[in-house]
């Protein structure tokens, strides 16, 4: 497949008003998660203008990487996560959050 067709494929199922997918670009070291159980974790940034940090509740999805935890909110806010799909065609640009230490794959994993 050329990569006219690659890009072609990639695209075809996508509008952006309607498209929900979201995307790490710079995925070292990220997992997502599923929120199993009750409790009180709690995003660790805070909206601007917020004096207060999320909590994450059971069922919610959220972002991970070492210590830090995110509410998908906070991590598009951050740039974590994005909804642009062909991120990957603007490789060159610098990340705006550092590729941490661990390397390990992006993965949807279930903590139960
Ligand atoms: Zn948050």
């Amino acid at each position: 497949m050329s990569d006219t067709e690659d890009l072609a494929a990639l695209l075809e199922d996508t509008t952006p008003e309607s498209d929900e997918r979201l995307y790490v670009p710079y995925n070292a070291g990220w997992t997502a998660h599923i929120k199993q159980t009750g409790g009180t974790e709690r995003c660790f940034a805070q909206h601007p203008g917020q004096d207060f940090f999320h909590l994450i509740v059971k069922g919610e999805i959220y972002l991970e990487s070492g210590d830090e935890r995110y509410c998908l909110t906070c991590a598009m806010r951050r740039g974590i996560v994005t909804r642009d799909r062909m991120f990957w065609q603007r490789a060159t640009e610098t990340p705006t959050i550092e590729p941490l230490e661990d390397s390990s794959e992006f993965s949807l994993r279930d903590d139960s």
